[in-house]
């Protein structure tokens, strides 16, 4: 596949309310977007790092995946999510090499993008969301 940056790194957290001040007091960035993801059943607030961005997301919903992870991990680093130009043709990809795939036909995820989840079985734990952009 074609991966041209990181596009997010997302990251747990029990409340946006609590976590937002530490981003922008301290390291000095600017939430820009907070948006929710119903079905992901999620809230989440954006920051740009150059071309990369973080994604703080807040569970709306104990028995989402986000409630589930911070119940069981606490909070912290949750999934990196690579940029690609065909996300199709990399998911098939993917999965042509064996790597278990939790999306096997892309979604919509925050920010308008189109999303997939590798499943972190797969990727030595590490939750890998490949996305494209296919407003460009
Ligand atoms: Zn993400």
């Amino acid at each position: 596949m074609n991966i041209s940056h990181i596009e997010h790194i997302g990251i747990a957290v029990k409340s946006l309310e609590t976590a937002i001040p530490y981003w922008e007091n301290v390291l000095g960035l600017k939430c820009y977007n907070i948006e929710e993801v119903k079905d992901q059943k999620v809230k989440t607030a954006f920051f740009k790092v150059g071309q990369t961005k973080i994604e703080l997301l807040e569970s709306t919903d104990p028995e989402g995946s986000i409630g589930k992870f911070i119940e069981k991990r606490g909070e912290g680093v949750h999934h990196v999510a690579f940029a690609v130009e065909n996300i199709e043709g990399a998911l098939a990809e993917a999965e042509s090499k064996d790597v278990k795939l939790i999306d096997k036909t892309p979604r919509k995820g925050a920010e308008g993008l189109t999303i997939a989840f590798l499943h972190p079985k797969s990727t030595m734990g590490v939750l890998t969301e490949l996305c494209e952009d296919k407003n460009k």
